[in-house]
């Protein structure tokens, strides 16, 4: 379903001195938002006006231009004396505002830089407080980071503010007994994994980030990964949260019980809020035992339709395998010249299904046997893995196909769609006709057995023509995911980067509900502005050219 969302005046007390420039107004008798006083005369900006959003530039003003930019000092002023009463309060071997540690803090992996005036390095819980309390009390913009792995700008710090780094509080326990995992927010979540698995547990979620992203990222974005079709995502896992409302306040939700039925269920309203309401401190995860073994097959089809109706009929089956990676043409050709392999030998640039079966001796064997007839009927050609090792070098050519695609285009917008299963055929014909009408590579991958998709437009920036085709083709993407009954977004969020497609997938009263539930947590606006509600188009900002550690090679 579609919504014709109206527009939403940004609230007044969520405003703080260095939103000034970035606040619309709307002229009496006008349906347009203009853009607020303190842009500079003439700078582009884009506001959400009905479905989608409009640009517009800022009328020439000087005297406006003028009474903005005082404005703007005035604030950053106050913004300084905050900053000092800051140190003064942690110690500078906790808050930095050296030029090395702000500009480490202004972009994630969106790569869209805006520099915050410090970095609180938190050593305990306790400075939480200290800094949301002085935060409310001075209006100063607070953005949460775990690692800074998001690809959607949740973790950009897009107000300025200060940066809340996370990443020392990283104990980890494991409670043999209950099957539990205590965690603190910045555990990396293949160390949660290790030290789950060193005990005969399994924590299932498993972001392709996880050597680097943290279990508090995780939670703030509802991270999934590969398992989500089988097992789940982070939500499925969480037993209980702790941390801090955005006014400072310490709260839990939870206990590291299975069972919890006393009041509002607000663990799970924080699962998901991108860092909006409220900073989680610490986390009790739930662990399952560890599969007895695992089993992995590849199988080639003639064409991406051939593989989704396949894919169905193994999911009717009732076959439930732990991960079901599906790889269109494009992806494949990509793998396979950046590997200099063939994916499939003799079914070179075949679409293919990567399928991996996890479990106890008695019910993989029972499932192996209906996986070996379903693609002897159903594939052009099909390819057990006999040892891990094997497994091991067909999940290596399906890790290469991202990083792969920038020979394709220097500019990627990379989209993490949902779609529902019955209508996943006419989905890949609405793939092929965008394919064919845009002129575009469109890469796609992803998980079938959950329906989430990483749909990949791929453009070079430098091309005026072919930049304006790909800003037009995600725009289409995203109205036929939903007119399909899907989702916008199945893993990333929403951060920066799909905030044009919020009133594509929510109407004018869920919109609404949402934002009236930041305000009774957050009602000076101070944790990660900017974000989810108000319209930011990535595609119009210059981004870093940075290599970072978890970037494809
Ligand atoms: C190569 C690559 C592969 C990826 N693969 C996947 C994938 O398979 N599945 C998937 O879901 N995602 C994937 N991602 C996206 C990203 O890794 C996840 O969104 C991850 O959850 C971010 O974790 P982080 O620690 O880096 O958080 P950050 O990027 O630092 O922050 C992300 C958001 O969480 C908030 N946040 C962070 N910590 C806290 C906290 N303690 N309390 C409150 N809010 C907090 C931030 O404010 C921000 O809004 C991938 C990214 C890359 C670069």
């Amino acid at each position: 379903m579609t919504h014709s969302g109206t527009t939403e005046r940004p609230r007044k007390n969520c405003i703080t001195p260095w939103d000034l420039g970035l606040v619309c107004h709307r002229d009496r008798g006008s349906k347009d938002l203009k853009p607020g006083f303190g842009w500079p005369a003439g700078a582009p900006v884009s506001a959400p006006v009905g479905r989608m959003t409009r640009s517009t530039t800022v009328p020439a003003s000087p005297a406006l231009a003028r009474w903005g930019i005082a404005v703007h000092f005035r604030g950053m002023k106050r913004f300084a004396a905050a900053t000092a009463s800051l140190q003064a309060r942690l110690g500078a071997r906790v808050v930095f505002t050296d030029e090395a540690s702000r500009d480490a803090a202004s972009f994630d992996s969106a790569k869209i830089p805006f520099r915050p005036a410090a970095v609180i390095r938190v050593r305990k819980e306790a400075d939480i407080a200290v800094v949301l309390e002085l935060a409310n009390l001075h209006r100063v913009p607070v953005t949460t980071r775990g690692r800074g792995t998001t690809l959607t700008g949740a973790a950009t710090p897009v107000r300025g503010g200060w940066v809340l780094d996370m990443l020392a509080l990283n104990a980890i326990a494991i409670d043999e007994e209950a099957g539990m995992a205590h965690v603190g927010a910045g555990a990396k979540v293949a160390d949660i994994q290790r030290e789950a698995e060193a005990k005969g547990w399994f924590y299932p979620p498993d972001p392709s980030s996880k050597d680097y992203c943290t279990i508090g990222g995780n939670i703030a974005c509802n991270a999934g990964g590969m398992h989500g079709g089988k097992y789940g995502v982070t939500r499925d896992f969480i037993v209980a949260l702790r941390g801090f409302l955005p006014t400072g306040e310490y709260v839990e939700w939870g206990t590291a019980t299975k069972k919890f039925s006393a009041g509002f269920n607000l663990r799970d309203l924080w699962i998901g809020s991108e860092g909006m309401l409220g900073v989680v401190t610490g986390a009790v995860l739930k662990l399952i035992p560890q599969p007895a073994e695992r089993w992995t097959l590849l199988t080639a089809f003639k064409d991406e339709t051939q593989a989704l109706r396949a894919a169905l009929t193994l999911f009717r089956a009732k076959v439930q395998p732990a991960i079901c990676e599906f790889l269109d043409r494009e992806s494949v050709l990509c793998a396979e010249r950046a590997t200099g392999r063939v994916v499939f030998a003799g079914q070179s640039g075949r679409p293919v299904l990567l399928i991996e079966l996890a479990g106890g001796k008695a019910e993989l064997r029972e499932q192996r046997a209906v996986l070996l007839a379903w693609a002897k009927e159903h594939a052009i050609a099909h390819q057990v893995a006999r040892t891990r090792g094997e497994a091991e070098e067909l999940w290596a050519v399906r890790r290469k196909c991202s990083g792969a695609m920038f020979e394709l285009g220097d500019a990627k917008l990379n989209e993490d769609i949902v779609v529902p299963m019955k209508n996943y055929v006419k989905f890949a014909e609405f793939l092929a006709r965008l394919k064919r009408e845009s002129g575009l590579s469109i890469p796609t991958f992803g998980h079938l057995a959950d329906g989430n998709l990483h749909v990949n437009i791929m453009y070079h920036r430098a091309d005026a023509a072919e930049s304006r085709m790909a800003e037009k083709t995600v725009v289409r993407l995203m109205e036929t995911v939903v007119a399909l009954g899907g989702a916008i977004s199945g893993e990333h969020g929403i951060g920066l980067a799909k905030t044009p497609f919020m009133r594509l997938q929510h109407s004018p009263a869920q919109i609404r509900a949402m934002q009236a539930v930041k305000y009774a947590l957050d009602p000076r606006g101070v944790l990660n502005p900017g974000k989810m509600f108000e319209v930011f188009e990535v595609w119009k900002h210059a981004r870093l050219d940075v290599k970072l550690p978890w970037d494809h090679k």
